[in-house]
């Protein structure tokens, strides 16, 4: 990894940094994060939420140019795009940067605003894990708010956190309890969040965010009745977590070693991928076909070709649906895969587009069951090999 080689392994970064500030206060963590060459470049990644406002003051206070990167979902409370604007005023925070979903990724995956309803897992990871990831591309490390008393999956939250290898991630507030939030807030005289005192003590999309009754657990409010307790930006272990994912599939379909494909009677481990090879090493009985190819270099060269299977590198890159559906109307009538970053709600589309089937990696199916796969548009009336059987 390009981080790992100017700065170190990340792991070992995390670790010497636990280690050294173990019993410091937040404001020491935080300090620390911003100045230290180990930690390297840094953002602070906020929702301007009900708690937002304790980092970001004492960014304010410690160096009011770090980048500060919000994600507006577009579906955020109009008091949220209200308040983030007055916050950034008051405490003279001069790099405030938005965070927004690509319009054609939106167009293409929710053109209807629709999808929170469907899946919330593939709206999340639409407007706020995919956006986040693309902005946190420059930098080695971020700052988030996130604590220990936040729930089971944050209740081992250190300071300093290795994400997947490739940045850390820094919680300088990780052994913070509820009364401490309210005193540095009172004692810093700093504004609320105007949901606060209407019953929202965790605020995120309005969509998804309700009223909490007294007695209730802050966060209830959130994706209230769904078995969801994160928004996907979050990893542990170098792991995405979306909340505890069921995982009822048969028991020779958990944990496969290699990727798994998604056909029409759920996942299965992938035991044909070696039969792609790319077309110069086999004279061609299956191709491997990269989102940028030229697929009218295939015209007249597809004779013996069985199988072609198409890189989706980003779930919001459409290339691969255009290609395939172009792939079908020069006459190929052999398999026709997707790999890669494909999820739940494209499969309707990408079994209309031509695709026979889909290969993601083994955590991508983790997070989304086929339930996701299988509860998607009926797609059987309308895909490819149907209307080859003269069905659809
Ligand atoms: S919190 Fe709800 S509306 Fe916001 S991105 Fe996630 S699913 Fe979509």
């Amino acid at each position: 990894m390009q981080h790992d080689t100017i700065l170190g392994p990340v792991a070992a970064r995390a670790e010497a940094l636990n280690d050294g500030y173990r019993n410091h206060a937040a404001i020491a963590v935080l300090r620390r994060a911003l100045s230290d060459p180990a930690v390297g470049r840094i953002a602070l990644v906020s929702s301007f939420g009900a708690e937002s406002v304790v980092l970001l003051h004492m960014i304010s206070v410690l160096d009011r140019s770090t980048p500060v990167l919000f994600i507006d979902t577009q579906m955020l409370f109009a008091e949220t795009l209200a308040y983030q604007a007055e916050v950034a005023a008051q405490l003279g925070l001069s790099d405030v940067r938005t965070i927004r979903a690509r319009p054609e990724a939106l167009a293409a995956h929710d053109p209807d605003r629709l999808l929170h309803k469907a899946d919330t897992d593939a709206c999340c990871a639409l407007r706020k894990t995919e956006p986040l990831e693309r902005a946190l591309e420059p930098f080695d490390a971020w700052i988030t708010g996130r604590k220990r008393f936040q729930g089971q999956t944050r209740s081992h939250l250190d300071f300093f956190e290795n994400e997947g290898d490739k940045r850390l991630k820094v919680n300088p507030l990780a052994h913070w309890r509820p009364d401490d939030v309210q005193d540095y807030m009172i004692n810093n005289r700093l504004p609320r969040h105007p949901l606060v005192a209407k019953g929202y003590p965790s605020i995120g999309c309005a969509p998804c965010t309700s009223r909490v009754k007294d007695g209730e657990d802050p966060r209830a409010g959130r994706w209230r009745g769904q078995d969801k307790e994160e928004c996907g930006i979050h990893f542990v272990d170098g792991k995405l977590v979306r909340g505890p994912v069921a995982d009822d599939r048969p028991q020779e379909h958990k944990e496969p070693p290699m990727n798994v494909i998604v056909t029409d009677t759920g996942f299965a481990a992938d035991d044909r991928g070696e039969e792609f090879q790319p077309p110069e090493e086999t004279g061609a009985a299956a191709l491997d076909l990269g989102s940028d190819a030229d697929v009218s270099a295939l015209i007249g060269r597809l004779e013996g070709v069985e199988a072609i299977r198409i890189a989706f590198p980003a779930f919001s890159d459409g290339r691969g649906f255009t290609m395939a559906r172009r792939l079908r109307m020069m006459g190929f009538t052999g398999r026709l895969r997707a790999a890669g970053h494909v999820i739940a709600d494209q499969y309707a589309m990408a079994r209309r587009a031509g695709f026979d089937e889909v290969e993601i990696t083994p955590e991508l199916a983790r997070r989304q069951p086929w339930e996701q796969w299988q509860a998607r548009a009926d797609w059987r009336a309308h895909d490819y090999q149907s209307r080859l059987r003269g069905a659809g």
